[in-house]
């Protein structure tokens, strides 16, 4: 099959990922969007009610996310993105327990700090360092004990699941420890804390996420595609050797297609798809597929309350503090401070009111910054994402479809296809270079888009 013309549907990481990488392998690419700005679920926009671009939600970026850093690289966006090697964990009160790394090979590059930290008890250290051990030899299937069943096995104390595994596992997988797939609980554990200092460095974008992302959108239109932004599809149908797309009363042709959807998106668009060997059982996965929320309180200060870049707070509803007014200093002419709170698989403030979010938030800073009792809340704004990510459940993996899909010539991608990566950028980027290399496969050429792993440093490279 010759492929010359490609339409992406999906403007989102996933998409945009495979636009770049077919724009540069001399495609003519062409990309739809159904909303008026690229991002998809990591995007920023005007918050009308606090007069402020604001990114829907903090989004980083870690070390070991070769192929996002790869289209960062590839888009000129690389510098946008600070890296962070420490992180503090702070407790309510404000005792301080920073983790970083030391120059001893990995994986013990980090003992040092975690050893020093006040955060945890001796019996604490002891019950993590036997998760540890586990996780330094064992990469286990995806199938059976979930996450919460392990913490049970392996004795972790109360505060090594509060204050460890939930703030460094939960919060990655974005999801309560029952519906965590072990597979992936070690995925992210081996990547960030084992295999190497690098893997393990926290990246912030300096720029709104739309800024970030809409050098992608640039760096295709610059190779001759076009970025179709307001241009949602609603159907598609064969016409001749070429798939036709329609939106609305206008309608797109091309030799292949790159459905890079969030799964509902795509539940949505099967009945208006030819049916074919597949299909069905496509609709069937889908159907299992579930969300899991994410609340941020955004916070703006007539003052500075904190030295932090960023932490992870200890102990209440909110989780993950970002001090966006350092973080994006160029974006913000605000002259006190901005802060944006974190709070992962937010299933308990989701049927809250903005206001009793707002109070909580208030409440539980000022016990980790004592500063905020002095300081005036100027404005204040919610942004609850109720289908900000999947659930990685057991199991769930045998329902992740690859780029290949039922119909010649049409491919899937999106963070929730096949990628062996959970709902992130990364898996995101990974199934967009993975469509890419699927398009070019049907033309009978090799080509590779995907960058290598990092590989294990230090000691690492016995166990991985
Ligand atoms: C609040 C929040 C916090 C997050 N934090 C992080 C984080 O810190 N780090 C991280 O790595 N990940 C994070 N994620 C997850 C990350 O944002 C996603 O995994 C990733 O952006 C998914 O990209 P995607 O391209 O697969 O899908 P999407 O971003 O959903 O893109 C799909 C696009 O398709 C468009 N679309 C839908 N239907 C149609 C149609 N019919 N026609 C045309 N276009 C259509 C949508 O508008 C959308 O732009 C977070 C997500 C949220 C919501």
């Amino acid at each position: 099959m010759s492929v010359e013309s490609v339409t992406i549907v999906g403007g989102g990481v996933a998409g945009l990922t495979a636009g770049c990488a077919l724009a540069d392998a001399g495609y003519r690419v062409r990309l739809l969007e159904r909303r008026p700005y690229v991002g998809g679920r990591a995007s920023s926009y005007q918050h009308p009610g606090a007069g402020e671009v604001i990114d829907n939600c903090q989004h980083i970026v870690l070390g070991c996310c070769t192929s996002l850093v790869a289209l960062y690289q590839r888009i000129g966006a690389a510098e946008d993105v600070q890296w962070f090697s420490d992180f503090t964990f702070l407790e309510p009160g404000g005792r301080r327990s920073p983790l970083s790394p030391s120059p001893l090979p990995a994986p013990l590059h980090t003992t040092p700090s975690f050893l020093a930290s006040r955060c945890f008890s001796v019996a604490d250290k002891l019950a993590i360092a036997r998760g540890i051990r586990y996780f330094l030899l064992h990469s286990p299937p995806d199938q059976g004990e979930n996450f919460a069943q392990w913490l049970v096995r392996f004795k972790q104390t109360p505060a090594a699941v509060e204050r460890f595994w939930k703030p460094v596992l939960a919060s990655a997988l974005n999801e309560s420890p029952e519906l965590i797939s072990m597979r992936y609980a070690a995925k992210v554990f081996r990547e960030v804390f084992l295999f190497s200092p690098q893997g393990g460095r926290m990246g912030v974008p300096r720029v709104p996420l739309s800024v970030l992302y809409g050098k992608a959108a640039d760096y295709i239109a610059a190779r001759g595609g076009e970025v179709l932004l307001r241009t949602g599809v609603d159907a598609i149908q064969a016409s001749g050797s070429q798939w036709l797309l329609r939106s609305g009363a206008e309608s797109f042709s091309s030799d292949a297609v790159v459905l890079a959807l969030p799964f509902e998106a795509l539940q949505r668009l099967l009945p208006a798809m030819p049916s074919a060997p597949g299909t069905e059982r496509l609709a069937t996965n889908l159907e299992q597929f579930r969300h899991s929320p994410i609340t941020s309180v955004h916070l703006w200060f007539d003052r500075v309350v904190t030295d932090l870049d960023h932490a992870v707070l200890l102990d209440r509803t909110i989780e993950w503090l970002y001090n966006k007014s350092r973080l994006q200093p160029a974006y913000r002419t605000h002259p006190g401070s901005y802060l944006e709170l974190v709070v992962s698989a937010s299933k308990s403030l989701v049927p809250m009111e903005r206001q009793q979010i707002i109070d909580t938030a208030m409440r539980e800073l000022a016990e980790f910054l004592p500063e905020v009792n002095n300081a005036v809340l100027l404005k204040a704004a919610v942004t609850k994402e109720v289908r900000a990510t999947y659930s990685i459940f057991p199991g769930l993996d045998a329902l992740r479809p690859t780029a290949e899909s039922p119909w010649r010539g049409i491919f899937l991608a999106g963070d929730w296809t096949a990628t062996g990566w959970p709902s992130t950028m990364e898996g995101a980027a990974r199934s967009g270079f993975l469509a890419a290399e699927a398009i070019a496969r049907l033309q009978g050429s090799p080509q590779k888009f995907l960058p290598p792993d990092l590989p294990p440093t230090g000691l690492m490279r016995l166990f991985a």
